[in-house]
């Protein structure tokens, strides 16, 4: 049996722990002052220490991990980087080109469109705003240095205060409810499944709602995510969160040979019930930890605590059952 292993951040406690559910040894990749968080929690078999995560796409650990199957997750890709994950030998789980569809904004855009998921209006040009805004950086993470503009003139005094401005987009903000809808997608047994959805608390912009408006009003909001929190929609629109993730599995196919394992969109949906796609993640996110004893949904499927750390080792054990596996790992 192979061992999972994952880096030491994000999602790593939930896939670690799933990993051992379902029978496999594990293993974290962490610095030295995570080393007694996994010591305490005991979901790791082995705890690998490294000075740069990217020491373990060099020769040291060639050996080691010749056994191993990585399981990326937001910080993986970060840490990591997506081109280097394409370039190396080492095994993960899931499609890893479709992990550069999701961190360049042109492709995810195009895959959103596609899959005839509606987006936001981006406009080109900051005199063609007429309408509230969000500012979002590229390389940005987590929503950090995103802010929001009401008009031409407030993007020209906010932008003069940021330093770099190379790399940006302006686009429409949606009033409404967030909702992101954590999928997976079983390529062995060509079947779509819903895990669960969450909303991400986002600082300051939760905390504005909370002081009166004449305080408020003098606050600018920003977005940095900063933790999670669970929620259940209304069952009518299971239908089209269903449709959604169904059409971006078959939109994948066509542009890059598929996507499966745990992926989400994040969605805002507006009084009108229309979803809008501001982000997707080709990977487990970090919202599904709220889910690690399983969900409201997956009680309904599976007989057991099923998270999606545990979803993934399973499916791992299947393809190694069926002769499969490699399909797997790409
Ligand atoms: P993102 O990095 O695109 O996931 O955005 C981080 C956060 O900013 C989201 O979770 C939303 O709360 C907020 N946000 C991003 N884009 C929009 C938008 N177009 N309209 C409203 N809120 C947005």
């Amino acid at each position: 049996m192979p061992v999972i292993a994952t880096i030491g951040s994000h999602s790593s406690l939930q896939i670690l722990k799933g990993a051992k559910e379902e029978g496999f040894k594990t293993a974290v990749i962490t610095k030295k002052p995570m080393v007694k968080i996994y010591d305490s929690f005991k979901v790791a078999d082995e705890i690998l220490i490294v000075d740069n995560y990217k020491d373990m796409l060099g020769e040291k650990f060639k050996n080691k991990f010749n056994n191993f199957i990585f399981i990326p997750h937001g910080s993986f890709v970060e840490y990591i980087g997506y081109e280097n994950m394409l370039k190396s030998d080492l095994k993960f789980f899931g499609n890893s080109k479709s992990l550069e569809w999701e961190s360049d904004r042109r492709k995810m855009f195009k895959w959103l469109n596609d899959s005839k998921i509606k987006v936001p209006k981006i406009f080109n040009s900051p005199d063609k705003i007429d309408r509230p805004c969000i500012i979002k950086f590229y390389g940005a993470k987590g929503g950090k240095g995103y802010f929001f503009v009401s008009d031409e003139n407030e993007f020209y005094e906010k932008m003069k205060k940021i330093k770099d401005t190379e790399d940006y987009i302006i686009q429409e903000y949606v009033v409404g409810t967030r909702f992101y809808p954590h999928y997976f997608y079983s390529k062995l047994d060509n079947e779509l499944e819903f895990f669960g959805i969450d909303i991400r608390y986002e600082s300051n912009a939760d905390g504005i709602g909370r002081i009166p408006p004449k305080f408020s009003d003098k606050i600018n909001p920003t977005y940095v995510v900063v933790g999670n929190t669970p929620v259940v929609i209304r069952e009518s629109l299971l239908p089209r969160i269903f449709e959604m993730g169904e059409n971006l599995v078959n939109a994948s196919n066509r542009f890059f040979g598929g996507l499966w394992g745990p992926f989400c969109i994040e969605t805002i949906l507006t009084d009108d019930m229309k979803f809008y796609a501001i982000e997707v993640s080709a990977r487990i996110v970090a919202g599904t930890n709220l889910y690690i004893d399983g969900s409201q949904y997956t009680k309904l499927r599976y007989d057991e605590p099923m998270s999606t750390g545990r979803r993934i080792a399973r499916e791992i054990k299947k393809g190694i059952e069926t002769g499969r596996v490699e399909e797997l790992l790409q």
